[in-house]
């Protein structure tokens, strides 16, 4: 068998895809990033410096990287 491309982030079992950056989250970033003012969760590539559902920028934590 060959290695498949497919691959689920030890963390929290969402797709990741390999980059030439490393692991990242299938649609979003390396970061998993969560708001704990809203409770928003999610990435991009790069990092959000302010949540993007409520704008905190105090409360929004690197949850883990993509594994
Ligand atoms: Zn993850
Ligand atoms: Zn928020």
């Amino acid at each position: 068998m060959t290695e498949s491309q497919s691959k689920s982030c030890v963390k929290c079992g969402k797709p990741v895809i390999v980059t030439e950056n490393g692991y990242v989250h299938d649609g979003g970033g390396m970061y998993e990033q969560v708001c704990r003012n809203c409770g928003w969760s999610g990435g991009q590539v790069g990092s959000y410096q302010r949540c993007p559902r409520c704008g905190d920028q105090t409360n929004l934590i690197d949850n883990h990287v993509a594994s």
